[in-house]
């Protein structure tokens, strides 16, 4: 008995402690930015070492070093090496596992450059690159002890000298959810239709809930850095533009996927301030955008779409919802039915208990029937996650399913309040 309370003791204390780790005894306030090259083929991947860089700002939070979720399908972990503690971990996304699902990457290797922050070490740390397979299994990809007092490899060039403007809040970094714009295909001519164009998105954005209800909370700044063309790259057009992130239209054969691989020009630019996401605002016209969840965020600015698309998005990259939509003719497997889906948005009832089922009446069928007089009941709806079949969500209608309305469900509402504290609290 003895014993087994000694064992327990050790348990509750080794717990607590990992949830309130000192960030002033294991870290300064800058980050570390670790970039990679990722490379691979539908089953298989490689994470090469770029470089460690020292960069000024740390945004993110100082109290929850050890994050709360389970999110994305990357985590980077530090572990003290003196003591063997996790002392930080976040997860991400990014886009080298979509292109996994792909056709391509059945038959050729690709390779991504790719990019994580972590606060700043004192002392030497190890760390991992953790990877998630598709049965949802986490395997350790990379792996490295760095001295931040020895390693005199690590990067310390300047940032960039572009200015930075505040264009909402005003709280402190480690207590404000930060968000960085920045202007991708503006030419130095155009840098004030981005501000414009910035302030506009920050403005739509506030609007919906529960953005609105935390408003004060969150920092909106914009990187002034201007791109040599206007536009981005529309390959399947034939338009190629000189741009500062060199993104580009048809990402794995999608006309409006909108993303860059350009992730070393993207963090060199957003390093010139504090930042927890980045947002590219691409100047044109065009229907599209994407976001990639802890990566960044990226819509265009002049679609008569592009303020449903900026809140979509960003509810991708900021909480990694699911996209609630699905085709009628496509029988979509990016879900394995047999497993439940990690995103907190939707379900293939294999699990349904560790997601909104607490939330249901008790009179609620499953699945529920589409009933358009009741738009906002809570409910199994089947098609979500690409397939109409077998794939659940809650409402029958979301910011995360269509541009037809505003307001994000129950369910993902509650997810990016529970993401919002874990920024602001
Ligand atoms: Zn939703």
């Amino acid at each position: 008995m003895y014993k087994l309370l000694i064992i327990l003791t050790l348990f509750i204390s080794e717990m607590g402690f990992s949830q309130n780790i000192d960030f002033d005894k294991y870290f300064k306030d800058a980050s570390l930015r670790f970039d990679y090259i990722h490379s691979g083929t539908d089953t298989s991947e490689l994470i090469s070492k770029e470089m460690f860089k020292l960069e000024p700002y740390w945004g993110g939070t100082k109290t929850k070093l050890i994050s709360p979720f389970d999110y994305g399908n990357y985590k980077v972990v530090v572990i003290d090496s003196a003591s063997s503690k996790e002392i930080y971990s976040n997860g991400y996304s990014t886009l080298f596992m979509e292109w996994q699902n792909t056709k391509e990457a059945k038959s050729v290797s690709r390779a991504f450059y790719e990019s994580v922050i972590m606060p700043f070490p004192k002392n030497t740390v190890k760390i991992e690159i953790r990877s998630i397979d598709f049965n949802q299994k986490w395997t350790t990809i990379y792996s490295e002890y760095l001295n931040p007092n020895k390693d005199y490899f690590i990067n310390k060039d300047k940032v960039p000298s572009y200015p930075v403007s505040q264009i909402n809040g005003n709280k402190p970094s480690d207590k404000a959810l930060d968000i960085v714009i920045i202007p991708e295909g503006y030419t130095k001519d155009e840098l004030e239709k981005f501000y414009v164009d910035a302030k506009r998105m920050t403005e739509f954005l506030l609007e919906v809930s529960p953005f609105k209800e935390n408003s004060e909370s969150i920092n909106v700044r914009v990187v002034l850095a201007p791109s040599e063309e206007s536009g981005t790259d529309i390959p399947g057009a034939g338009v190629w533009k000189n741009t500062i992130l060199n993104s580009n239209f048809y990402t794995f054969n999608s006309e409006r996927y909108l993303t860059t691989t350009d992730i070393k020009s993207l963090r060199d630019i957003a390093s010139t301030t504090y930042y927890d996401q980045i947002y590219i605002l691409v100047n044109t016209e065009k229907y599209g955008g994407g976001g990639i969840y802890n990566f960044y965020n990226l819509c265009t600015a002049d679609n008569k779409y592009s303020k449903e698309v900026f809140t979509h998005e960003f509810g991708h990259g900021l909480s990694w919802l699911a996209d609630e939509y699905y085709y009628d003719d496509e029988m979509s497997e990016y879900y394995d039915k047999k497993l439940e889906p990690r995103e907190a948005n939707i379900t293939t009832l294999v699990n349904f208990d560790k997601k909104w089922k607490n939330k249901l009446s008790k009179d609620t069928e499953i699945p529920t029937v589409i009933n358009p007089k009741t738009p906002n009941k809570i409910g199994v709806y089947e098609g979500a996650g690409y397939t109409s079949k077998g794939v659940y969500r809650a409402y029958q209608n979301c910011k995360m399913k269509s541009n037809s309305t505003n307001e994000f469900c129950e369910v993902c509402k509650s997810t990016i309040v529970d993401v919002m504290e874990y920024y602001t609290k």
